[in-house]
């Protein structure tokens, strides 16, 4: 077990790449339900605002900072974190193991097919397939669906055998719907992946060099999409909230 940092509220584990991949591939070969969360800043921030989510949030085995904003307030608050450590260079790295164990992975999320494409999951898939030869991805499914769909999707990922399941939906709506789900689940180990398959696909590109570097991967993404402004906004929001109460501890387990 790492040890657990709280930051505003939101108790992250406090490990590196490697530990974090450590844990991952025990929660894989554990036939009991586990799942990872990988809050930004913008996660914990919509947790102050939104307090029923710090539930949903702290409820996973393994909670990683995939932003730079949240290692900068855990040094503002002098409970440093490790490392930043990106939930989809977590997602690659699985990929990578589950080539070598032959377990089965589901893709669930991302666009629908379209006149000019494929499901983004199926698009995934493909691509990881080709790079990873052995990589045995059991089943895919689009991230666009009612309530009525769930239980059918459920039965889809459970019948399909699959020991990984990568839910990207978007944040928080993947986290609520993991929680939510938890008990119906039959696969050893789910995860929260935002735009991951988009990147796994093609679709979207994570940022250069230079910007995962200078972690300024937010500011690049902003760059391509400026509708995330508003989204984006969050960050100061949350470093300056950050600043202004560090004396006050935050416990909302
Ligand atoms: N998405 C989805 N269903 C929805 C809303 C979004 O499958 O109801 C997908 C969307 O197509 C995209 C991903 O969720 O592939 C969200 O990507 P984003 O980069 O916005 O993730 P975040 O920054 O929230 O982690």
């Amino acid at each position: 077990m790492s040890e657990k940092i709280n930051i505003r509220g939101v108790y992250f584990d406090n490990v590196n790449m490697d530990e974090a991949m450590q844990t991952v591939k025990s929660m894989i070969d554990t036939d009991v339900f586990s799942y990872m969360f990988t809050p930004n800043s913008e996660i914990v921030q919509s947790c102050i605002e939104n307090p029923e989510l710090y539930e949903v949030i702290n409820s996973a085995s393994l909670v990683i900072p995939d932003g730079i904003g949240v290692v900068y307030a855990s040094k503002i608050l002098k409970t440093p974190l490790k490392e930043k450590v990106p939930g989809c260079e977590v997602a690659e790295k699985i990929m990578q193991y589950a080539a070598k164990t032959g377990d089965g992975v589901f893709f669930f999320g991302g666009g629908k097919k379209c006149e000019e494409r494929d499901a983004v999951s199926v698009i995934a898939a493909e691509k990881m397939k080709e790079k990873y030869p052995g990589l045995n991805v059991v089943g895919t499914r689009d991230g666009y669906f009612t309530n009525d769909d769930v239980p059918s999707i459920i039965d889809e990922i459970n019948a399909s055998g699959a020991k990984i399941l990568f839910v990207c939906l978007g944040a928080p709506k993947q986290e609520k719907w993991i929680y939510e789900n938890r008990d119906a689940l039959k696969v050893n180990f789910a995860a929260g992946l935002g735009g991951t398959l988009d990147v796994f696909a093609g679709i979207a590109k994570r940022a250069p060099e230079f910007f995962l570097k200078t972690n300024l991967e937010w500011f690049y993404r902003l760059l391509c999409m400026p509708t995330r402004l508003g989204r984006m906004m969050k960050l100061p929001k949350f470093l300056f909230g950050t600043i202004i109460n560090k004396n006050k501890g935050f416990d909302n387990k």
